[in-house]
């Protein structure tokens, strides 16, 4: 559709976002302002929330360009290659693929890691857990920390970072998510973490480590009755990361038996848990003698569960 302009030529009206591909981007003279609003804008219409964010991510991702100089550039011409990569990353993202994904990297405390296909992304409200652990860690000399379940390493690798002076161990089961953790772990250059492949649902003798401190662990706690409702993003995150079995709560339990009783005394487990169920897990570590304090999130979720182990 047209519309007659001032002039005697035609100028298209609104770019229509839905027509998918390239082309659209190319039609006429395109600035990496423009790029931007135009990329922005196809994912709003796919039902993205944050657009403009995530707009301008793939377009530092694409470019190797800041936020600001692309901003500051604004005016200046995208060239074609750049329109091409925005353009089949913006594709990506419309087909429900995690905006972390496509770039490859996300960061966790101010530090990047490695994440893609086969990985839990790390999340914001998993930071706080992490601080945490890192401010207790530093009380407790020398300090043996152990991260169950750990994904791409993001928790056991910061508190290594952290606390030169602990020595983690960050345990993963699955291959696709341990490419990832000791990825990360060489990324970060760190001596003092270490990957190990176990099954936190097995014990803890079984894992061969040695005697922990402080056990941190985020681990899969959404009932699994409720992973087809989730969203589409996450429901593209591995589902082992995720599916906490039938009440949610398989994993705390095996926290709880297997790995509870072998931290020493002075030292605390610290978990992430989901909405509702703080008071859950707050039971079954009460059953083997721990004593459970309960965190909130930013947004007033009951998000962290702590269980002093006492001297
Ligand atoms: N926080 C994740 C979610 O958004 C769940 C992560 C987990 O199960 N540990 O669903």
């Amino acid at each position: 559709m047209t519309i007659r302009a001032r002039g005697t030529e035609k100028i298209p009206q609104r770019q229509p976002p839905m027509l998918c591909g390239t082309a659209i981007y190319m039609t006429q003279h395109q600035t990496l302002q423009r790029l931007m609003r135009q990329t922005a804008e196809r994912i709003r219409m796919s039902g993205v929330e944050n657009a403009a964010f995530e707009a301008a991510v793939l377009l530092e991702f694409c470019s190797g360009k800041t936020r600001t100089e692309l901003m500051l550039r604004g005016d200046e011409s995208a060239e074609d290659s750049l329109i091409k990569s925005v353009a089949s990353c913006a594709d990506r993202r419309i087909s429900g693929e995690p905006l972390q994904y496509i770039v490859g990297e996300w960061d966790f405390l101010g530090n990047p890691f490695y994440v893609g296909e086969g990985v839990l992304i790390p999340r914001p409200e998993t930071e706080l857990l992490c601080s945490l652990v890192i401010g207790e860690a530093k009380k407790i000399k020398p300090c043996v920390v152990f991260d169950l379940c750990a994904g791409s390493g993001c928790i056991g690798i910061s508190v290594a970072e952290a606390c030169p002076d602990a020595r983690v161990c960050a345990v993963e089961k699955f291959d696709g998510a341990y490419a990832y953790l000791t990825r990360n772990i060489e990324r970060h250059g760190l001596k003092n973490v270490t990957s190990v492949k176990a099954d936190v649902l097995e014990s803890f003798e079984a894992a061969g480590l040695p005697v922990p401190d402080i056990v941190v662990s985020n681990p899969p706690y959404v009932k699994r009755g409720e992973l087809p409702g989730l969203q589409r993003e996450v429901r593209r995150e591995p589902e082992e990361a995720l599916d906490g079995g039938a009440d949610g709560l398989r994993f705390y339990r095996a926290l709880a038996e297997k790995w509870f009783p072998f931290v020493n005394a002075g030292g605390l487990m610290a978990v992430e848990c989901g909405e509702g169920q703080a008071a859950d897990i707050s039971g079954i570590f009460a059953e083997k003698g721990g004593a459970a304090e309960v965190r909130r999130d930013l947004q007033g979720t009951e998000r962290i569960v702590i269980i002093r182990k006492e001297l």
